[in-house]
């Protein structure tokens, strides 16, 4: 589904951020990329929705170069969640998750229509939180519309930047739970990036162990916790 080949970004001022990273996301898998601050994990993210290029390598997703694809369709099949989920404030919670699909062409109260049944997947009751404002919410129920925002437009992919980071630790938990249970039932592919190798190991598939701009280990949680 995701296929890094030989890539590398180095950028305008020399720091090469990611070096020759070789690996696959199968269909459906939830990959996490671990590691400390610095080592290339958001760079990585950023190149497979094109908010930037590689300096060399291809990147496929679906097979196909994604360099030969316009962003903005790439960006329809790829959805992007990051800590601050930039939520617009002015909006209610129900308007948030239904824009992107309308505007994309599907009808305002079917778009609204689905935009409930994502707020009361993500654990959000769109009758008691739809018609608030994001400022009106915790943290972590904001985190929530934001999944809930990038679900709606259905991308097959979804790309999430420690979208869970903010949040305390009992209520990361629950999310973290709930959204792997909602992977598994819609099948999304995802690369997940976090620095805590806990919610990696507790989220992957398989996890992405970065140094320095490489991938040091690339396996299944029991292989990485060194399980025979
Ligand atoms: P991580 O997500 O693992 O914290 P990043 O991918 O953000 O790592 O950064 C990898 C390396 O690239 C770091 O050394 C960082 O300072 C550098 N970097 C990131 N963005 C830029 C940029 N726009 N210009 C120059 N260097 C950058
Ligand atoms: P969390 O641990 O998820 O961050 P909070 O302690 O921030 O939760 O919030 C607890 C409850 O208070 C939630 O049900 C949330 O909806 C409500 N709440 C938080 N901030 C506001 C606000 N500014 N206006 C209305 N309700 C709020």
């Amino acid at each position: 589904m995701i296929r890094f080949e030989h890539v590398t970004k180095r950028y305008p001022d020399g720091t090469t951020a990611v070096d020759d990273l070789s690996f696959e996301v199968a269909e459906g898998e939830l990959v996490t990329l671990v590691g400390p601050s610095g080592c290339g994990k958001t760079t990585t993210m950023k190149m497979v929705n094109r908010l930037i290029d590689p300096t060399a390598g291809t990147i496929r997703v679906d097979g196909e170069d994604i360099a030969d694809t316009d962003p903005v369709e790439l960006r329809r099949r790829i959805g992007y969640v990051i800590q601050q989920t930039g939520l617009f404030p002015h909006k209610t919670v129900l308007d948030n998750t239904a824009t992107v699909p309308h505007l994309l062409g599907t009808p305002r109260k079917k778009a609204r229509a689905r935009a409930a049944e994502l707020l009361d997947l993500v654990g959000l009751d769109p009758t008691v939180y739809g018609h608030r404002y994001p400022d009106q919410l915790s943290g972590g129920q904001r985190q929530r519309v934001g999944v809930a925002r990038a679900l709606a437009a259905d991308p097959p992919v979804l790309l999430m930047d420690e979208p869970f980071g903010a949040v305390d630790p009992v209520i990361r938990e629950h999310l973290q739970t709930e959204f792997r249970h909602l992977q598994r039932t819609l099948r999304k592919t995802v690369l997940f990036v976090t620095h805590d190798i806990e919610e990696a190991i507790r989220l992957g598939d398989r996890i992405a162990v970065y140094g320095h701009g490489r991938i040091e280990q690339f396996d299944t949680p029991a292989a990485v916790l060194g399980a025979p």
